[in-house]
C-alpha cells in the first residue's frame, strides 16, 4: 500500500492523516435485478450507477478518499464506467471483494490498513442518490460515538406472514422504535476492522450488525427517503423518476466578483494558481492572487454566503501570506454543504503585463483541480484597457469572475 503518497499526505490538509476514507461496495452480482449485468453497473440516465455513488463521496469535503470494492471478473466494467472520474485526486485503485458482502467489506477494510484513517465510511454502490447532508451526519456522529448509521423510522404498519405458498397474516408486530437501514455507515477505522476480522466467514447484513456484535455503540442519524438501493429491475424505472425530480428541483444561479492588486517591487505574479516571472508582484495579504480572489466572491456570491472577508477577516494575521487557494477551497465547500455544484466560471484578467495568453491553460487546469470540475467548465481571458486608468498606467491588475452553480430549490 505505499503507492497512495497523496493518503499521507494530502495537499490540501498537509499536517493531518487520511481522516475519513468512503468504502463503496460494489462486488455483487445483482441477480434480483434481472438481465443485464451487474446492477451498479448499468447506466442511469446516461451515467453507471457506481459512478453517481462514487461522486457524491468524491465530492464531499469531508471525504479524503473513496475506494472502490469490486468482483474479480468486473475490472473492465469498472473502468468503463468510472472512465470520467479517473483523474479524481480523492480515487483510490479498486480492490478486489470477496465471496459475500461481509468478506468484501472486510478486504476493503484490510487494505486501508496501512493508510489508517480515523473514520471509515462504508457505502452500498446501488445507494446512488445518497446526498451531502446526510454523509456529513454520518461523519459527525461516527466521530462522536464510534458508530452511526444513516436509517429511517418504520411508520407502515408491519405485517408477519404465515409462510405459506400464498401467504396470510400470522401477526402484526410492533413498529416502535424500528428504524430501516441505509447507508453510509460510518465507524472509528480501528474498531470496525477489529470487528469485521473476530466475525470473518459469518453473512450478517450490513456493518452495523458487525459493529454490535463487537460492543461497538452505534448511532442512529436521519438518512434520506430518496436514498433508495436500486434492487430489482423495475427500481430502475423508479430511479429515473427520481432523478428527473431533483433535477426540476434545482436551480441555477449566478455571482460576480471583482478585485484589484496594486504593483510592488518583486519577481513575480500570481494569478490563478500560476507564478508568472515579472518585474513585480502584487501586493497583498495574502498572495494575492487577483483572479482566485475575484472567483472566490463570484461562488459565495452564487449562494449568498457573504465575501472573502467575512470568512478570512484581513485583520487575522493566519492569513497573512496564505495561498490563495485555501479561500477557494472554503467557497467550494460551502456550495457542496448546500448540495450544490459549480456548473461554470469565467475569469478575466485585466492588465498590460505580464502576458496571460501563454499561462491560461496553466490557470485552467489549477482552477479545474481545486474546484474539483472538469476543465472545460473552466473560463480564463484576458484583456488590456487600451493603456487606460489604472491598468493602462501599469500600477496594478483587475480581475472580474461569474460563477455558476447549481442548488437544490430552497422554499
Ligand atoms: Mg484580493
Amino acid at each position: 500500500m505505499k503507492s497512495l503518497p497523496f493518503l499521507k499526505a494530502p495537499r490540501r490538509r498537509m499536517t493531518q492523516p487520511a481522516e475519513t476514507v468512503a468504502i463503496i461496495v460494489a462486488a455483487g452480482r445483482g441477480a434480483r435485478a434481472g438481465a443485464g449485468g451487474p446492477k451498479q453497473y448499468r447506466p442511469l440516465a446516461g451515467e453507471a450507477v457506481l459512478a453517481r455513488t462514487a461522486r457524491a463521496f468524491l465530492d464531499h469535503p469531508g471525504v479524503s478518499a473513496v475506494r472502490v470494492i469490486i468482483h474479480a471478473d468486473d475490472g473492465e466494467l469498472y473502468r468503463q464506467a468510472m472512465a470520467g472520474l479517473n483523474s479524481h485526486r480523492k480515487l483510490m485503485p479498486p480492490v478486489t471483494g470477496g465471496k459475500e458482502r461481509q468478506d468484501s467489506v472486510r478486504l476493503g477494510l484490510e487494505s486501508l490498513e496501512d493508510a489508517a484513517p480515523v473514520i471509515v465510511l462504508i457505502h452500498d454502490a446501488a445507494r446512488p442518490f445518497i446526498d451531502a447532508p446526510t454523509i456529513s451526519r454520518v461523519i459527525d456522529a461516527a466521530r462522536a460515538h464510534g458508530g452511526a448509521i444513516a436509517a429511517l423510522p418504520v411508520f407502515d404498519t408491519l405485517k408477519k406472514s404465515d409462510g405459506a405458498a400464498r401467504p396470510a397474516i400470522a401477526d402484526t408486530l410492533s413498529r416502535e422504535g424500528l428504524w430501516r437501514a441505509q447507508t453510509p455507515q460510518g465507524f472509528r477505522f480501528e474498531a470496525i476492522l477489529s470487528a469485521h476480522r473476530a466475525v470473518a466467514g459469518e453473512a450478517l447484513t450490513d456493518d452495523a450488525a458487525v459493529a454490535e456484535r463487537a460492543g461497538i455503540k452505534v448511532a442512529l442519524v436521519a438518512g434520506s427517503p430518496d436514498n433508495m438501493k436500486i434492487t430489482q429491475a423495475e427500481d430502475f424505472g423508479m430511479a429515473e423518476i427520481l432523478l428527473g425530480r431533483k433535477k426540476e428541483m434545482m436551480e441555477f444561479r449566478t455571482g460576480h466578483g471583482f478585485d484589484v492588486h496594486e504593483f510592488e517591487d518583486g519577481t513575480a505574479v500570481i494569478l490563478c494558481g500560476v507564478s508568472i516571472p515579472h518585474g513585480k508582484k502584487l501586493k497583498g495579504h495574502s498572495d494575492a492572487d487577483a483572479g482566485m480572489h475575484a472567483l472566490t466572491d463570484a461562488i459565495l456570491g452564487a449562494i449568498g454566503a457573504g465575501d472573502i472577508g467575512d470568512h478570512f477577516p484581513p485583520s487575522e494575521a493566519k492569513w497573512k501570506g496564505a495561498p490563495s487557494r485555501i479561500f477557494l477551497e472554503k467557497a467550494r465547500d460551502l456550495v457542496t454543504e448546500k448540495g450544490g455544484t459549480i456548473t461554470h466560471c469565467d475569469v478575466t484578467l485585466i492588465c498590460e503585463a505580464p502576458k496571460i495568453g501563454p499561462h491560461r491553460a496553466l490557470m485552467r487546469a489549477a482552477l479545474a483541480e481545486i474546484l474539483a470540475i472538469s476543465i472545460d467548465r473552466v473560463s480564463v481571458k484576458a484583456t488590456t484597457t487600451e493603456q487606460l486608468g489604472f491598468t493602462g498606467r501599469r500600477e496594478g491588475i483587475a480581475a472580474l469572475a461569474t460563477a455558476s452553480v447549481r442548488l437544490p430549490l430552497s422554499d
